[in-house]
């Protein structure tokens, strides 16, 4: 017969408990994440992926990053992809064929683009309209303000760039809603995802007409002047423009102790940013440390911006030259398959409200410190990427040795939930992946919720990472 208190101590030896980051951190690591987090709401300003492309490069070329493509040398390098993408590097002691540490998130968000032919009257209003970008709830976007971030090409090639409705003094932009009376029929009695329609997302631009009431298209017209008189820019520029549109506002403290931050896009701007600040802070590592910054994650990663381009290869053959070799094929498929990497993404953290679309045992939750998902993917793990677990016991050592507070999580019940990232197709190289990163609430909403113990988590199992031998 065990005694209770022998039970005490079997079970301290041999349970695993989860431990809430907070009560694991002493005084000086609480100042430390609190700090942190302020320098991440700066960060968090940047809401396309071409503005943290240009922040993440601004920031490393002040710490003394050199451009790949230069022919400049320094042992710290960037490369840039379209002005959508970006990859970091600081060279290791090893050869990189011995493989690189490499940490891969995104930058782009989901959002609302405007259409190539977007604008348009109704009802004495100027509109206009959009297609969604990646997986949002479309409820969530009505009725409140939004900015518009543009990039636009005129046809003489002039390209400018614009951002409206993020000062104070800016207008913003919406799309309203119909009002509760009336919404009966054609919203409530409907489910959710037939009540609110991807083709009534129109963003309400303007009311003002241009003339009197004999000239046609008087208040489209008039929006059309604006913008001509503004960046000298006629209809057609629409057509070679993208413009997306976002929650207007800055990221803000939550809670009477201002322990979580509330914005728009920190999926998967926190793990870009945490990414960045541990690279930022990597002096010599044992193995040439990555930060990969891809665009497109939230449409499956196609396309010549994301994960499934060859950026890496490009990049990583680049740095073979910084090192003062060609590399061939076969050695850069070599180095690949030898590298070791982090999926830096979100998981959705375990819902107060709406527990049961989680298996509580394995849920990851709000505070709990960063988070490793082993495996994706959909009803049998259908699409998934799913670590091994020689990999997951290296990064367990790593992170045990350096006091980082870690939990594991899925995404939702099984046959509930699922999703994707973009491991599977870094792993399609060879490499050892994983994903791993903080948990977040309200996930792809407007306003995401993280908790400022895990941003100050995952910043720290980032950094133990590309310092580990
Ligand atoms: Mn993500
Ligand atoms: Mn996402």
């Amino acid at each position: 017969m065990i005694t209770e208190k022998q039970a005490k101590e079997l079970r301290k030896q041999i349970e695993r408990k989860p431990s809430l980051a907070w009560d694991v951190m002493d005084k000086q690591e609480t100042d430390e994440a609190f700090k942190l987090a302020e320098r991440y709401k700066t960060f968090l300003d940047a809401k396309t992926e071409r503005e943290a492309m240009s922040a993440i490069v601004n920031a490393v070329v002040k710490s003394g990053f050199k451009n790949a493509d230069d022919r400049s040398e320094g042992g710290k390098y960037y490369k840039v992809l379209r002005n959508k993408a970006a990859a970091l590097a600081v060279m290791g002691k090893k050869p990189l064929s011995e493989g690189s540490r490499i940490v891969a998130a995104h930058i782009d968000s989901p959002r609302l683009d405007l259409k190539q032919n977007p604008l348009y009257e109704e009802v004495e209003l100027a509109f206009l309209k959009t297609h969604y970008y990646g997986g949002i709830r479309k409820y969530q976007w009505l009725a409140r303000p939004l900015a518009m971030h543009g990039k636009v090409v005129k046809s003489d090639g002039i390209e400018f760039n614009f951002i409206i409705g993020e000062s104070d003094s800016d207008p913003v932009f919406t799309i309203a809603d119909l009002l509760p009376h009336l919404a009966g029929k054609v919203q409530s009695d409907k489910k959710l995802s037939e009540a609110f329609e991807g083709e009534k997302l129109n963003i309400l631009v303007g009311s003002l007409p241009l003339g009197n009431n004999k000239i046609k298209d008087r208040f489209k017209l008039h929006v059309l002047n604006y913008l001509y008189e503004k960046y000298g820019m006629i209809e057609e520029d629409f057509t070679t423009a993208e413009i997306e549109l976002v929650p207007a506002g800055k990221a803000r403290d939550i809670g009477f102790d201002k322990s979580l931050v509330g914005a728009y896009g920190q999926d998967d701007r926190i793990c870009a940013f945490t990414a960045l600040e541990a690279l930022l802070g990597t002096k010599k590592p044992e193995f040439t440390s990555v930060a990969l910054f891809y665009d497109k994650e939230e449409i499956g990663s196609e396309g010549n911006t994301a994960a499934q381009s060859r950026f890496l290869e490009e990049f990583v053959s680049d740095l073979f030259a910084k090192a003062g070799s060609e590399a061939s094929e076969r050695i850069l498929r070599k180095a690949l398959i030898a590298s070791t990497a982090i999926s830096a993404d979100v998981n959705g953290a375990l819902d107060p409200d709406f527990q049961d679309v989680h298996d509580k045992r394995n849920a990851a939750r709000l505070g709990y410190g960063v988070c490793i998902t082993k495996f994706t993917g959909s009803g049998g793990k259908g699409g998934a990427n799913d670590a091994n677990a020689e990999y997951l016991g290296l990064l367990r050592r790593i992170f045990n040795e350096n006091s980082i507070v870690w939990q594991t999580g899925e995404l939702g019940k099984v046959d509930i939930g699922g999703g994707g990232t973009i491991a599977k197709y870094l792993a399609s190289y060879g490499m050892e992946i994983v994903d791993c990163g903080p948990a977040v609430l309200s996930m792809h909403s407007p306003f995401e919720i993280s908790s400022k113990a895990d941003i100050y988590m995952t910043f720290k199992a980032y950094k133990a990472f590309f310092a580990a031998k």
